[in-house]
């Protein structure tokens, strides 16, 4: 018996684990289904490539996707000790501030306005450069520079400036919009995941457990209060570990539904129709999923411009040997750390468009890879409207979920992923790429019309990995959690992690899924929350637009 049994050890749920177990008084048990982080590969900020390949992940895909001819994605979910920060890309954004006033304006989540929860992004951070309104020094995550940007990287805003798109130092600042280098959950050279940031300086803690290779298999409720949950270890006998306080679900956007709706709390005509005995209907579980699609324009370079060359056997070894001896070169850089924020949408309330420059081809799976050194400008649209499901295959708790981010249902995504394709492309196309590009090869020239572009996405397009929203806060009959976190209808039960978000961030989510670990921690321990940061006014509406006059296309 423990106070806390928090399930899954990924980005939110390292956090919790910390903050928790620094009452020596509470006793805190960490779960989590996957391996330790002992791969190199995890540490080093390029092994981001080898990520979506097979390493410390569950190996899901979609079901077909009707909207896009039938296709299955591939589905990379992380299963490792820090879960997705283990194996991510290190992009640190946190989205808009638009995104949480409307969190609490519009969908009644009281607490997480901007200004609110800016005092819990600022609490996790450990920024290497910026100490400002938006950032601060001295927390557990690292948030760092980029060490190894290419001469191509200048080209990029060089060329979006060409188009109109500002330069932005800190897109996490007053401003959203504009071309720049993103910062990393990154600190000296290594990845900073929440296992790195918040769990390793705290191992010897008496009071916290961390078991890893141990899957949840069903949250045990009795007499309407969760009171553990059942373990199972390798092929042994499932267990089960009672919870004296609260049981926290921490298990992701994907496993999170999945592990409830395994316990028989969701909709109640899907666990008849799985077989699982139902003992809650709470038809919001598992509804409401949200993900940014991403589609790419990739070109092949004049010359040795990007990190492709690496791959040979002689780069490799002097590369390993740079990182080694000096924390610089291929291995220093996450491949992914130059990007930003545009409109598809001119009138869009805030930036609806995403771009990474990738320094490569065929850095993710199933994305080309060119013969010749290639480079590579990603696009997603940031404010999907189209909902899409976590559902059980069955009974069985060790099968994998069906998830169907139902992308492009709704045809306005469709569109604006397409007008974000077209200036990804025409970013390319200007005079300040011109000396590294010698011709775009996908989606390729000859594809100009909707219909091409349509078709290219479809057998194209993948996953940002940002899956949230399906165990969405807020008080209405749909609604999973209220926004203190609690799961309606049952006590001693709160879901603190991405899948609680009731609409997505304009931006990736690992630094917003810290931000709810941070902000839920508070919560569960019952302190006051942090307070509101004071901003000046107006600060979120001031950047540049398309066509505005600070716009120079
Ligand atoms: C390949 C990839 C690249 C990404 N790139 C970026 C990026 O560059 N920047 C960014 O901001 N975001 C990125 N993201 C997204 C970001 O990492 C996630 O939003 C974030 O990790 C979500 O945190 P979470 O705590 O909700 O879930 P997760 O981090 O996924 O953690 C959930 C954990 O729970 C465990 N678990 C699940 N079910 C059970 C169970 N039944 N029992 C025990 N344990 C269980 C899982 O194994 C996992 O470790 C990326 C994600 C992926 C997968």
């Amino acid at each position: 018996m423990v106070d806390y049994v928090i399930v899954g050890a990924g980005a939110a749920g390292c956090v919790l684990a910390n903050r928790l177990s620094e009452d020596r008084d509470v006793s805190v048990t960490l779960l989590e289904a996957g391996g330790a982080d002992w791969h190199p590969f995890y540490h080093m900020p390029a092994g981001f490539a080898k990520m979506t390949k097979g390493i410390g992940s569950w190996g899901w895909d979609t079901t077909p996707q009707r909207h896009m001819n039938g296709r299955v994605l591939r589905y990379t979910q992380a299963k490792v000790i820090g879960g997705g920060s283990t194996i991510n890309a290190q992009i640190y954004t946190r989205g808009n501030a638009l995104d949480y006033d409307a969190w609490a304006q519009e969908e009644g989540c009281e607490g997480w306005s901007y200004r609110e929860v800016l005092a819990y992004f600022k609490r996790a951070e450990d920024n290497q450069r910026f100490v400002d309104d938006y950032h601060s020094y001295g927390g557990p995550l690292g948030v760092s520079m980029p060490i190894s940007p290419l001469p191509i990287c200048d080209a990029y805003f060089r060329a979006a400036q060409e188009m109109g798109i500002p330069y932005n130092h800190d897109v996490n600042g007053a401003r959203q919009e504009g071309v720049g280098f993103y910062q990393l959950t990154q600190r000296n050279a290594r990845r900073s995941s929440a296992a790195g940031a918040y769990l390793d300086p705290v191992r010897d803690r008496p009071n916290l457990t961390v078991r890893t290779d141990a899957l949840a298999t069903r949250i045990v409720v009795e007499n309407g209060r969760a009171v553990g949950v059942e373990i199972a270890t390798g092929g042994a006998a499932a267990t089960m570990l009672r919870a004296e306080r609260e049981v926290l679900i921490a298990s992701g956007a994907i496993g999170s539904p999945k592990l409830l709706l395994q316990s028989g709390i969701g909709p109640a005509d899907h666990l008849k129709a799985a077989g699982v005995p139902a003992i809650h209907d709470l038809p919001g579980v598992g509804a409401n999923l949200q993900d940014h699609l991403d589609l790419f324009v990739i070109a092949e370079c004049t010359g040795d411009h990007t990190y492709d060359n690496v791959a040979k056997l002689h780069r490799t070894l002097w590369a390993g040997l740079q990182y080694l001896l000096f924390r610089q070169g291929p291995v220093a850089s996450s491949l992914f750390e130059t990007g930003g924020f545009w409109y598809a949408d001119a009138n869009a309330r805030s930036p609806d468009i995403q771009f990474h420059l990738g320094l490569g081809s065929g850095i993710e799976a199933g994305v080309a890879r060119m013969k010749n050194p290639g480079v590579t400008i990603n696009s997603a649209y940031l404010r999907p409207r189209t909902r899409g499901t976590v559902r059980l295959a069955g009974a069985d708790p060790r099968a994998a979920p069906l998830i169907d981010p139902n992308y492009w249902s709704d045809p306005w995504d469709r569109h604006q992923s397409i007008a974000g394709l077209r200036i990804a492309r025409e970013i390319l196309r200007q005079k300040a790429f011109a000396p590294f590009i010698l011709a775009e090869r996908l989606p390729g020239a000859d594809k100009a019309s909707d219909d091409d572009l349509f078709e290219y996405g479809c057998r194209h397009a993948k996953t940002d990995h940002h899956p949230v929203g399906t165990c969405r806060m807020g008080h209405d009959q749909d609604a999973v959690v209220t926004p203190d976190l609690r799961v309606r209808g049952i006590e001693g039960l709160r879901v603190c992690d991405a899948s609680i978000m009731p609409k997505i961030v304009s931006s990736n989510t690992n630094a917003p899924t810290i931000m709810i670990g941070e902000k839920a921690s508070d919560m569960v321990r019952g302190r006051e929350a942090l307070p509101a940061v004071r901003l000046g006014a107006n600060r979120a509406d001031a950047g540049a637009r398309p066509g505005s006059r600070e716009s120079a296309g």
